[in-house]
């Protein structure tokens, strides 16, 4: 038998600003280390007070990535997930607030037996004992963790001082990669290496030396600012990795590749460097540099421009399965976000949508343009356009046909409008009581369920099996009681949970294609291999 290896562990850390490409970096590293033949896990900690991400505006956080133990995590999550080509779970996640609940509970249950609980050691304990947790639940070689923010910040000390405190104990056996930012300023039309020896000094102020740097910039690292890096950072020249901007993000696995970055960390922690295989990242990108053919596809929801993140950061899972599923039909993705709102102040504009080869609307909560989607629906209905509806975007579509097909004006969502005579989508009387109690976090439907397809139904086609499992989150769903009505109608149940009697897919007949499913697909779609529905939306729509 194999001699066992010893547990290694990768960090990566952000220097300059937030934003910078830590979670790619960290995806491409796995990637690249799974490509070797290592087993490789990926984890994030996420340093602020919310137990998870569930609680939070996608305007302050972007996407809430849902894992099939129903953790409501960091958008970065589904990068590990879509590079590593793994499912994770509840263990590769952690926030400051997380570990601190874990604390105050064993202290309640006087688990400590008596001592004096305090920040170091107690919180650093636990987020290493977490990182072993998670570890060994993928049994995995190599752990590679990122720690959210960036150095020299107060929120994510105590997730350097673990990896301090790690690292003082096991040094053959962890590397710390800072992913740090280089700008070349227009005015001086210079790469500036200043900021980032800052960052080096900033983690070697918690008592760490980054073991390797990635140099993020619009440009490649040159030889001078090499050296720069190197002399002032307190790293070898070879360590420091060139990572200018890319076309696409699936470019990245390769580009670091071929600076040898895994064999160079192997050698760091003590490991037999080993050939990569990056032939299937090879075929993708080949695949997306020759799609030509133009697939426009119009995304509607309510517009999340300002604060720190953007609609796209809201939705990025979405946009990800787009692009797999153009790419696997041969076809080059345009999106354009279209602001549902624009609709209901001008519904001339609504015309506008016949420029789109299919429209899709993603998930979504609240009542702010929310009238717009629906005569987004009604067009995408009446004018054939392919749709796909995911989530609130299923639920619109199933009160947009009650209320215009049904001829039931009133039909609405109990989330809008509690008082409706035409609850379509209602609550169930558990969710009732988690919303009188205001028991908001962690309490939605989440995660994996099962659903059967119906015979003969353009899910089944498309996914070409009889039952499925797909990821949840919401926290309301509809209503039996126009299940028989709509289906009669011509917008048929074709997935449904047995288990819980509850309805997850439908679609009309005699349209090229209109899909809405409460679950989120997306989450489940990878580079290479494309969602089932999505490739099915995406084929319909350049057809
Ligand atoms: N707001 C809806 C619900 O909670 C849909 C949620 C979603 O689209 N993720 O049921």
């Amino acid at each position: 038998m194999a001699k066992k290896l010893r547990p290694k562990f990768i960090f990566v850390v952000g220097g300059v600003l937030s934003g910078v490409g830590k979670g790619v970096t960290s995806a491409s590293i796995g990637a690249i280390m799974r490509s070797k033949g290592y087993k490789a896990t990926a984890l994030k900690a996420d340093p602020y007070v919310n137990v998870d991400a569930g609680t939070m505006n996608p305007i302050e956080h972007g996407e809430v990535f849902v894992t099939d133990d129903g953790d409501e995590t960091d958008q970065d999550m589904g990068n590990y997930e879509r590079f590593l080509e793994i499912d994770l779970t509840s263990t590769n996640y952690m926030t400051t607030g997380r570990v601190y609940q874990s604390v105050i509970e064993n202290e309640r249950s006087m688990k400590y037996k008596g001592r004096c609980v305090q920040v170091v050691p107690h919180i650093p304990e636990e987020i290493i004992r977490r990182i072993n947790v998670a570890r060994k639940l993928h049994d995995a070689d190599i752990t590679i963790m990122e720690i959210g923010g960036t150095v020299g910040e107060y929120e994510n000390i105590l997730f350097l001082e673990a990896i301090r405190e790690l690292k003082l104990k096991n040094p053959q056996d962890v590397a710390v990669v800072l992913v740090s930012y280089l700008p070349v300023p227009k005015h001086i039309g210079e790469m500036k290496t200043k900021p980032t020896q800052h960052a080096a000094r900033a983690l070697n102020h918690t008592g760490i030396n980054a073991d390797m740097i990635v140099a993020r910039g619009e440009y490649e690292l040159d030889t001078p600012r090499r050296e720069k890096l190197a002399r002032f950072c307190g790293v070898s020249k070879e360590m420091c990795i060139s990572a200018p901007d890319v076309e696409s993000i699936y470019e990245i696995p390769q580009k670091m590749d071929d600076q040898q970055i895994g064999n160079k960390l192997l050698k760091l922690l003590g490991m037999s460097s080993r050939k990569s295989d990056l032939t299937p990242w090879l075929k993708l990108n080949k695949k997306i540099s020759s799609a030509k053919k133009e697939v426009k596809i119009g995304v509607v929801g309510k517009y999340f421009g300002t604060g720190e993140y953007t609609l796209s950061d809201s939705y990025i899972s979405v946009i990800e399965a787009l692009k797999h599923a153009s790419w696997a039909n041969g076809a080059k993705p345009k999106l354009v976000w279209i602001d549902s709102e624009d609709f209901e102040n001008n519904p001339a504009k609504l015309k506008t949508l016949s420029d789109y080869d299919g429209i899709l609307v993603p998930g979504g909560f609240g009542t702010r343009g929310i009238e717009g989607i629906i005569s987004t629906i009604k067009y995408a209905r009446e004018k054939n356009i392919p749709y796909l509806g995911i989530c609130y975007g299923m639920q619109l579509a199933c009160i947009e046909f009650v209320r215009n097909v049904l001829k039931k004006p009133e039909a609405h969502t109990v989330e809008v409008d509690d008082a409706t005579v035409h609850p379509v989508i209602h609550v169930n009387p558990n969710q009732r009581k988690n919303i009188t109690n205001d028991r908001y976090g962690g309490t939605m439907r989440l995660g994996a369920y099962d659903c059967d397809l119906k015979k003969g139904s353009v899910a089944k086609k498309a996914y070409g099996q009889n039952a499925i499992s797909e990821r949840h989150r919401h926290r309301y769903e509809f209503n039996n009681d126009y299940k028989e009505q709509i289906d009669k109608a011509g917008l048929k149940i074709s997935g449904v949970n047995k288990k819980e009697d509850l309805v997850e897919i439908v679609e009309l007949e005699k349209h090229p294609f209109f899909v809405g499913v409460q679950f989120h697909p997306e989450f489940k779609s990878r580079p290479m291999s494309p969602h089932p529905l999505f490739a099915a939306f995406i084929k319909a729509a350049i057809t």
